[in-house]
């Protein structure tokens, strides 16, 4: 018998089937991808447990999974929809199972995640086939269980066991779920001949185990300093202290008492803005790989990859971390000397933290082979360059590698700003020029912008968002134009932060209210640790196209004429001590700002926390309205993806335009009108913005 097994069967919903085998009934969950526990599916499982309960020729029941795996939870589409309060709830079905006098199993395969581990919680029994994940992976929507996980969890396997697997939401395998108490069979061969053997030896029982009725200690768990432990910045942060609350009222309260506790901290989190944010970023990083367009991918074996500095490194270290095999190419061979031991000396590190053993270094070593030959990236499938931001340089490597790369061969570059289009002109292959823009640190940064040029092929994009994936990265796509989606937007938030010091703000006080907002830093700490004269350089590059009429902020300017670059120099917008990353405030910084006020006329006033994260979000904003008008990225979400990885947006407000979405796209309309009001033309608000307000949408 397997999972697939079509024994006679019968539906008893549209997600339900119901099957007989000899004397156990088998009632299996079939609403693919992963038989989210929809309102169809509990009814249908009710039922079957009714049917199987009330026909005499029946002795046990398996409650499986149809397809890939046992359960995936619950159905998180319907959540704040009438559907996922539609009666039974999981908490009825659960109780069915535990007045069955019949024993009920759980087969377990692939995985049971969320509501589907709830609902094998619920069951007498638990059978698992070996290498099957079982979690309650709640918290990363910020979320709690919300169908009795917290309260049978720690019945079953302990407190701080069961605290450990909700608050990180990290899935057991069934080898340490079988350890941990948590299943009790690991099945090696057919999973559904093992849960109906299992079942049926245990049908002359008088009774079977129910979770919900062990008793529960808590001797010298001390709850609140798990609370404590809870780091503040995680975007998950309050649903890990509610998951502390929930299994702590599990010690206190009789089972229904326990099971109404957490189902209060459940309605309060998913109705709460950082669930909603959280669970936006999840539909949104699943629909940010697909594109339009057709496209097909092709193979990617070997990669080349140009310049062994920052970036190269890093990406170099990415590739073979996945398996790849990298030729690194430079110059000259003290930079090649130089880039292979930062990598080295990066991996020990890694295995210093005991995240890598000595082998594993060793492996990731050898599969990046360093070069000084261009001639020995003529094999690669896939080649990118990541030289200096220069233009002229850049052409000049992409018309080498256009006389040296195979036929087919795809040519990347990992500019963070240059127009893509005009270096696949210096190619005679610009259908194969795309741009790869890889965050820093690249071999941990998750963010790929991958950048469509005008004659970009379709099958180099597909090629180029599936290998993206294969390296663990969240790839977006986006169009051509300075800055591409998060840099171009990056210049807005930083004008403001410009013209919010010149007002009267002190760079301690905004990047202050920006981290209080929930940014892993501020504006002026992040140009500090990004190197302010690639801004600079940006800026005079710009400067012919600026149009003279608006407000400019000459402060950043002036701190880079003093050589001030940030922290590679030790000083930018704040200084710092020999060896520390610390940004400690400057007065001379505190002149530089006073007296551009001085010259621009302005009489510097006290500023508010609020009107600093009021500033800078909306210039973001509305920034992001634009380039969603303009087609430069597919999708708001896109660019909310964007900035939680590549920009240390807070995921619990969900990215820029979620977080627009939640103020409401008719509040943050009428507060960019007022801006522009008070400080002119940068505020014409995006006509994107203009369109979705007079349509009444809510979302972009
Ligand atoms: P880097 O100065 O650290 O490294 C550049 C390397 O390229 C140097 O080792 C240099 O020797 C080498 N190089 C220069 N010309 C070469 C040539 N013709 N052939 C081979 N090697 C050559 O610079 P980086 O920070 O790694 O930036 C590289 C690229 O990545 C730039 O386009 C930059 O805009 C982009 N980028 C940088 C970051 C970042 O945070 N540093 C982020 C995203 C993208």
């Amino acid at each position: 018998m397997s999972l697939t097994a079509t024994s006679p069967s019968r539906d008893l919903s549209d997600t339900v089937r119901y099957a007989l085998h000899g004397r156990a009934a088998v009632i299996f969950l079939d609403n693919p991808p992963v038989n989210g526990l929809g309102d169809t599916v509990r009814r249908g499982v009710h039922e079957g447990l009714a049917l199987a309960r009330a026909d005499a020729g029946v002795d046990a029941i398996v409650i499986a999974g149809a397809g890939k795996a046992f359960c995936g939870g619950a159905d998180i589409r319907q959540f704040n929809t009438p559907a996922a309060t539609a009666r039974p709830m999981l908490r009825d079905v659960i109780a069915a199972i535990e007045a069955s006098g019949k024993p009920v199993v759980a087969a377990i395969h692939g995985f049971a995640l969320g509501g589907g581990l709830e609902l094998a919680l619920g069951c007498h029994y638990r059978v698992a086939q070996a290498g099957a994940r079982l979690g309650l992976p709640e918290v990363n929507l910020g979320l709690v269980p919300g169908g009795g996980g917290t309260q049978r969890l720690p019945r079953l396997i302990g407190v701080l066991p069961a605290l450990e697997m909700i608050q990180s939401g990290k899935p057991l395998d069934a080898a340490a779920a079988l350890a941990a108490g948590l299943v009790d069979a690991v099945a090696e061969g057919d999973l559904l001949d093992a849960a109906l053997s299992y079942a049926l030896e245990r049908a002359h029982l008088a009774s079977h185990p129910v979770a919900s009725r062990r008793a529960l200690s808590a001797d010298g768990v001390d709850f609140s300093a798990a609370r404590a432990r809870v780091n503040p910045k995680a975007r998950n942060a309050i649903a890990q202290r509610a998951a502390v609350d929930c299994v702590e009222a599990a010690t206190r309260l009789p089972i229904e008492a326990g099971l109404d506790e957490e189902r209060r901290l459940f309605d309060a989190l998913v109705e709460g803005d950082a669930s909603k944010a959280l669970r936006h970023l999840f539909f949104a990083e699943k629909e940010a790989p697909r594109v339009s367009g057709g496209g097909r991918a092709g193979e990617v074996g070997r990669v080349g990859i140009l310049g062994a500095g920052t970036m190269g490194g890093g990406i170099a270290m990415a590739f073979s971390n996945a398996g790849y095999s990298v030729t690194l190419y430079e110059r000259d061979q003290a930079a090649l000397d130089r880039g292979m031991a930062l990598i080295r000396k990066n991996y020990e590190i890694t295995a210093a933290k005991g995240k890598l053993d000595a082998a594993g270094v060793e492996a990731r070593l050898a599969r990046i082979a360093p070069s000084l030959d261009l001639q020995d990236l003529a094999p690669a499938d896939l080649v990118i360059e990541a030289v200096f931001e220069d233009m002229a340089v850049k052409q000049a490597v992409f018309r080498q590698l256009d006389a040296v790369c195979k036929p087919g061969a795809i040519l990347a570059t990992n500019t963070s700003r240059l127009n893509i289009d005009e270096i696949a002109a210096c190619t005679a292959r610009p259908e194969a020029v795309i741009g790869l823009h890889f965050f820093s640190p690249a071999n941990v940064m998750k963010l790929l912008e991958v950048v469509r040029g005008a004659r970009t092929g379709a099958d180099v994009i597909a090629t180029c968002m599936a290998v993206a994936q294969k390296i663990g990265k969240i790839p977006v796509l986006v169009g051509v134009c300075e800055g591409f989606v998060g840099n171009r937007m990056l210049t807005g938030y930083w004008r403001e932060a410009g013209f919010l010091l010149e007002e009267g703000a002190s760079p301690q006080q905004i990047d202050g209210a920006l981290t209080r907002f929930g940014m892993a830093m501020g504006p002026l700490a992040m140009a500090d640790l990004a190197g302010m004269d690639i801004n600079w350089a940006t800026r005079k590059r710009l400067a012919p196209t600026r149009p003279a009429h608006l407000r400019y902020s000459k402060v950043a300017d002036r701190i880079c004429e003093l050589g001030r670059f940030g922290q590679k120099t030790q000083a930018g917008y704040y200084r710092y001590e020999p060896g520390s990353r610390q940004p400690l405030p400057d007065p001379v910084v505190d002149g530089i700002i006073e007296e551009c006020a001085r010259e621009a006329g302005i009489v510097r006033r006290p500023v508010s926390d609020e009107e600093i994260v009021e500033r800078c979000m909306l210039a973001l904003v509305n920034e992001g309205a634009r380039i969603i008008e303009e087609g430069i990225a597919q999708r708001a979400s896109d660019v909310d993806v964007v900035y939680v990885h590549g920009y240390g947006f807070p995921g619990a407000r969900g990215g820029p335009m979620f977080y627009a979405q939640t103020l409401g796209l008719a509040a943050t309309l009428e507060k960019i009108r007022a801006l522009q009001r008070v400080h002119g033309g940068h505020w014409a608000p995006a006509a994107l913005l203009e369109h979705r307000v007079e349509e009444g949408a809510t979302v972009f």
